[in-house]
């Protein structure tokens, strides 16, 4: 629970960690959180003296269940429009497709869906790689596949912070790969780290981390992909 950047709040729950952005119009929320992610957000707007500013907007990097959990709620309650990477839509539907080891991911997801009542939504627009979203100074998109087909990162181009979903990792220990049977295609996701150093982002705001700033996060996510190079499983040029 804390402010990341100027206009940039951090809820922080067990499952997850999501964002909520401000502007002068409102508030943006990145991803919505698990179980209990509803009530962190509120306890957080409120400790920052944010609750009375209207939530214009949800932005989904992916569709895995503990981010897009309370998206509907969200979007019925507040009146928010919902922008959504195109290629997870199935995972917002309720009905998504895992194949190889990320079947372990279907199972689990398809029992919290049916154990927890999960509401599906249809986004208001469908995000590509290289959209911009007029909010803040601008945010680009940026298609980091690999995790999930569709999973999206979100470049905040004038600050160049990267908000990176589950791209990696972030505790003190250092970055870590997702766990594999998390990730559609591993070799996929690891190429996508390169991209989004290549973009030379000034820091990086994972959703599962510790609470250090977005330029040790970044710090990591280098080391991080120094390592898997250096294990030379892939071409990563
Ligand atoms: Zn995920």
């Amino acid at each position: 629970m804390q402010i990341v950047h100027p206009g940039i709040l951090q809820v922080r729950t067990p499952a997850l960690n999501f964002y909520v952005l401000r502007d002068e119009e409102g508030l943006y929320v990145i991803d919505g959180g698990f179980v209990g992610g509803v009530r962190m957000l509120q306890n957080t707007l409120r400790q920052h003296g944010w609750n009375d500013l209207p939530i214009r907007g949800i932005l989904v990097t992916h569709g895995h269940l503990d981010h897009i959990f309370n998206v509907a709620y969200l979007a019925k309650t507040t009146g928010a429009w919902i922008a959504a990477t195109r290629l997870d839509a199935l995972h917002y539907a309720g009905k998504p497709h895992y194949e190889g080891n990320s079947r372990v991911t279907g199972w689990l997801e398809a029992t919290g869906r049916f154990a927890l009542g999960y509401q599906r939504f249809q986004p208001d627009r469908w995000l590509d790689d290289g959209d911009r979203i007029e909010i803040l100074s601008g945010i680009k998109t940026v298609h980091l596949p690999g995790h999930t087909q569709g999973h999206m990162g979100f470049l905040l181009e004038k600050e160049r912070l990267l908000f990176t979903a589950d791209l990696f990792v972030s505790y003190r220990a250092g970055g870590r790969l997702p766990l594999e049977i998390f990730n559609n295609d591993s070799a996929e996701n690891v190429r996508s780290i390169g991209k989004a150093l290549g973009l030379k982002p000034a820091g990086v705001l994972p959703n599962h981390g510790s609470d250090a700033p977005p330029d040790v996060h970044l710090q990591r996510m280098e080391r991080l992909f120094e390592r898997v190079k250096c294990a030379g499983h892939e071409d990563y040029s």
